[in-house]
This record gives C-alpha cells, structure tokens and sequence, in this order.
C-alpha cells in the first residue's frame, strides 16, 4: 500500500460529519487538485468519547460511498503506541506510530558505538542537496543525536514488526513515525540521523513527523518565526529526498505536519515548498470539525443554541480539568473569557463569530474557542441530546464543516 502525494488528515470526533468533510475534497478536486482525506482518531480521543475504533471506519465508508468518491481514502490509527495498538489492527490502514515518549532515554553505547560504525557518511559534510546551507557535524554531535534516538527508532521497529505481522506484512499499510509530541523540536541534521536509524531498523516508514520549531497549538495559528519555519521545512523536504536514496526507504516517505490545526500563516509557506520540489505532503488536522457542529447549532438557534451556551457554561464551570491534559499546546488567557451570563444573553450569530477563526474578525475569540476546543467531552456526555441535534440541524452543521475545510484549509494549502 503506497501513500498518495497529498493526503489530509481530518478528525471526525462524533462521526457525524464525514460526508460533510468529504465534500471539501469534492470541491478541491473540481478546482482540479486531488487530495486524499484521511480520518485520524487517537486511542486518547476514543477513550475520551467511549467510541471504538471501527466506529471512524464504519463512518469513513458511508461518506465514500455516498459521494461515490474515485480516488483513495485512509483511517489512521492515530498516536498510537504497543500498548493501544492492537483495538486499530482490523480496521485502520495507516499507523501513526508514536515513540515520543522514547526521545532522550539513553542508548547503551554499544549500540550507539555501532550506528557510528555503521554510518560514517553521517559524520562530517554529508551531501544533502538542496539544504538551505551545507550540513555539518562532528562526531560528538551525532553520537549525541543517536544516543538521544535510538531508542525511540528501535520502539517503532519493534510497533512496525508487530503491525506488520498482524496485517500480514508491512505492504498492507501505511506507517508514519511521528516524534512531535515531545518538548524540544527536531533539526535537520537530526532528522537525517533519525531516517537512516529507522532504516537500520526496518521502519517502512511513508511518512515522517517531527517536532517543528514554533508553537502549534490546538485550533489556533502557528506562533513563532515563519521564516526559520520555511528554512527547516525546506531542509528537511531535502533531507527526505536523501535519505530515500541513501537508506532505500520507501519513495513514497514525505513530511507529515501533526498542525494542530488552522496554522493558516504556514499554509503558503508549504504550498511553496511543494511546488517548488515537486514533494508531497500529509497535513494532519485536530478534531476542529466539532467546533464547526458547534458554530452549526449556534447558528440554528433555539435548542441547538442553547446547548451550545449550557456546554460552554460547562466547560468555564470545568476549566482546569479539560484544559488540564492539553496544557503544553493550548493558551487560554483566562481574562478574555466572556462569562456564562454573557454568553447565555448572545445570538447565534454573535456565538458563532466568537468561535468560528477567523482572524482579524472583531469578535473572534482565540481563548474561547481553544476553550471549547478540549471541551469535546462535554458534547459527548450530552450523548443522543447532542447527536440529535446535529441531525436535525444538519444542513447548517455540514454547511460550516464544508466551507472551513475547503475554504480555510484545503484551497489555501494545495491551491493558493
Ligand atoms: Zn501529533
């Protein structure tokens, strides 16, 4: 199974909207750009929501079937480790293989001793084309590097070999390592000693994700420099493309970006990229498309309105609970809160506004929505109150679902 050039990771937390989200691609390829939609849901959100993996499947399926959609689609098992792994194997065709949790604990210096020996042509100017200036290391710094990785390559050849035997070899899906949720972001010199290690270790990796400079927090625009952004974005498309032909990875091994979502100032800087290498990309998303339900519900008044306000209600009653697991990739400025009372007086349209990201709108409200952002539980304990209402509203709900994929993200990263 080989990834396509350009796939885009959606979430989907109640299942409910993935035709709605499928009709952003329709209209993506009717501008003639073919994405291929992937529907990511993590061992964490499932657990969160009490939903089963088969459940994105099930979903994913009925949306393609009911827009008659020709071209690929993937469920990714998002984040996921040994552990949690095994719940995904019958239903999901791309891993997101997370070995953050092994960056920096210490290799044995036998095995790093090896990978030196191993790799020489790491040490000193490896020739990578295309870098933004010629890479140089010494041999203290990628015995430091490997020493800090090697670890975290061998977990995910030890998740591959077991995904791999479970699905009856490792042509039968797509693997992606991601190393993003960790604290210190990954250079490309580092990323270069990171691909030649997971090569050692038999990762048939199509997809890469590291941890890149600047902030990338939930539902919101990236914070940091754009410009080191593009150099290391860049750097590393080059670092990709050599350590392909240097370590026999797959052809088809790209850059995936964990963006959080709506990190609408980097959207251009990518799309430059690719069309300037030719490279592709996956794009993953968090699961935004249910503050559009919520945006949908505001929008149609009454009791969806006034669910949309008691959940808020709720989630300022339970701030430091919900924010409290996401603490490294929200900020919310308590201060900018309107309180429940506010809130409960707004219009549909006013709740919206405040919601919907829109940068630069006077109402919009960056420490509401990433309020509401891990505020998912909430909806989800409501159970068929919630669910109920987005059927019966489901015109306004798919509309926004729609228009924020296609308008906010698809056309600006893959058209322009
Ligand atoms: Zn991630």
């Amino acid at each position: 199974m080989t990834i396509e050039k350009f796939t885009f990771g959606v979430g989907d937390r109640f299942a409910h909207q993935g035709r709605a989200q499928l009709e952003a691609f329709r209209k993506l390829e009717a501008d003639g750009v073919v994405v291929v939609p992937v529907w990511n849901k993590s061992n964490r959100e499932h657990t969160f929501i009490g939903s089963e993996p088969a459940s994105v499947q099930a979903a994913a399926k009925a949306a393609i079937a009911s827009l008659a959609w020709p071209h690929g689609w993937h469920v990714d098992a998002d984040h996921i480790r040994l552990e949690t792994v095994d719940r995904f194997i019958a239903t999901a065709d791309f891993f997101t293989i997370d070995v953050a949790d092994s960056i920096g604990r210490p290799s044995p210096a036998a095995d790093v001793a090896a990978f030196l020996a191993r790799h020489p042509e790491l040490v000193g100017e490896p020739s990578v084309a295309g870098v933004s200036s010629p890479i140089r290391t010494t041999r203290a710094q990628v015995e430091a590097c490997a020493g800090k990785y090697l670890l975290a390559a061998r977990d995910a050849g030890r998740i591959h070999a077991h995904i791999a035997a479970a699905k009856g070899g490792a042509a039968n899906f797509i693997a992606e390592v991601s190393m993003d949720e960790t604290d210190a972001p990954q250079t490309p010199p580092e990323l270069l000693v990171i691909l030649a290690a997971l090569a050692d270790e038999g990762v048939r990796a199509q997809t890469i994700a590291p941890k890149f400079t600047g902030r990338f927090n939930k539902g919101v625009d990236y914070v940091g420099d754009l410009r080191q952004f593009e150099r290391e974005f860049n750097d590393d498309l080059a670092v990709i493309a050599h350590a392909v032909k240097s370590y026999g990875l797959p052809a088809s091994l790209k850059l995936s970006v964990h963006s959080g979502s709506d990190k609408f100032s980097l959207y251009p800087i990518i799309r430059r990229a690719l069309a300037r290498t030719g490279a592709g990309v996956h794009l993953k998303t968090a699961g935004t498309t249910w503050l559009e339900e919520l945006i949908g519900l505001a929008e149609a008044g009454g009791a969806g309105l006034a669910l949309a306000v008691e959940i808020y209600a709720h989630a300022l009653d339970h701030i430091d609970e919900l924010c409290g697991p996401y603490a490294s990739v929200i900020d919310v400025d308590r201060s900018r809160l309107p309180s429940a009372a506010e809130v409960a007086a707004w219009s549909g349209t006013r709740y919206a506004n405040a919601l919907r990201h829109i940068p630069g709108h006077p109402e919009f409200n960056a420490s509401f929505r990433q309020l509401l952002h891990v505020s998912f539980k909430l909806a989800a304990k409501e159970g068929r109150r919630y669910l109920d209402l987005l059927v019966a509203n489901e015109s306004v709900v798919a509309r926004n679902v729609t228009e924020n994929l296609y308008a906010r993200h698809l056309r600006p990263l893959f058209v322009g």
